[in-house]
């Protein structure tokens, strides 16, 4: 099971801390919530996060009069499984035609996920178009071609240097002439220059949602799990920027610090759609909160 393995150093670094807390610890008392806290805070699950958790527990042993740390660690599964609920999110295309738009830091796994976005709907039977709106890297405009060339999808690209926004504007004009049904707009992520890079995304966003004013929007976030507390602050900041319609969270086989996944509902609300659980296509999956909850505790 490829989400299980994926997600084994969470459930070694996290879950399995929480149940042998909760099997070894004598009794349900201060100190026990303590640790527990202790733990949900490693595990990058926020700290606002992380006091909600540990207050509906306290609230659950209180109405059900548990008394033995063990009952917790049903209890603690389904109040994630309470906080993940409304997360069960696919990615889906809406009616008519869309345009997805890829946002996220460089090496956060942005085209990977293009990739794999493309071919699940190419497979699908849908029309699909790509676009290189990341004009700040050669490379990113080169990567894009070959996976156009391997998937059997037009890429629209200007060279490197070209204004995004124009990059934009021509892949909306094709789409619509060429009666696409998805467009997926690939974007810069350079990070030192965070600012320009906001400024440069809103723009692309603006002509696009100018120019393709029938279409559905949806804004895509790339995050690298395994930068933790700074993927909350990208995710935030993305977010102000231009405004973030689903989660992508990649590289979550590489870190222990999986309650990420429960931070970024909770604390942003933004819907997590896919997540990454290793290199392989397969291993970027539809985001099911039941699903990752089972493979974390069984
Ligand atoms: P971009 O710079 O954002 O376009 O990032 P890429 O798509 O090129 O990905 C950067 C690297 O991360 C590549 O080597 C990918 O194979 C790797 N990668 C992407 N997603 C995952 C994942 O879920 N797990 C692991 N282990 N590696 C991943």
């Amino acid at each position: 099971n490829r989400l299980k393995n994926g997600l084994s150093k969470t459930k070694d670094g996290f879950i399995n801390k929480v149940t042998s807390l909760f099997s070894t610890h004598g009794k349900i008392d201060d100190e026990l919530f303590e640790e527990l806290e202790e733990i949900l805070i490693q595990a990058d699950v926020g700290i606002n996060t992380a006091m909600e958790l540990i207050e509906g527990l306290e609230e659950r042993v209180e109405e059900d009069e548990l008394k033995e740390p063990e009952e917790l660690t049903e209890v603690f599964k389904e109040e994630l499984s309470a906080l993940l609920k409304e997360e069960d999110g696919q990615l889906d295309l809406k009616a008519g035609q869309n345009i997805i738009i890829v946002v996220g830091v460089n090496g956060a796994g942005k085209t990977t996920t293009i990739a794999k976005i493309a071919r699940r709907f190419k497979e699908d039977g849908k029309k699909v178009l790509m676009a290189a709106a990341d004009t700040f890297r050669a490379a990113a405009i080169d990567q894009l071609k070959v996976w156009g060339d391997r998937l059997g999808i037009n890429v629209i690209a200007q060279s490197e240097g070209s204004d995004a926004a124009a990059v934009a504007f021509d892949a909306v004009q094709a789409a619509r002439a060429r009666d696409i049904d998805l467009l997926i707009v690939d974007t810069a992520g350079r990070l030192h220059t965070q600012k320009n890079l906001m400024e440069e995304l809103k723009k692309v966003k603006r002509v696009i949602e100018r120019e393709a004013g029938d279409f559905n929007i949806q804004v895509l976030l790339v995050l690298d799990a395994t930068t933790g507390q700074n993927a909350m602050s990208q995710a935030k900041l993305f977010n102000e920027a231009v405004h973030v319609d689903g989660i992508a969270l990649t590289k979550l086989d590489g870190t222990a610090k999986g309650g990420i996944v429960i931070g970024i509902k909770n604390e942003l609300g933004i819907p997590i759609k896919l997540i990454g659980v290793g290199e392989a296509a397969e291993d970027l999956q539809d985001f099911n909160a039941k699903k990752f909850i089972e493979a974390l505790f069984i």
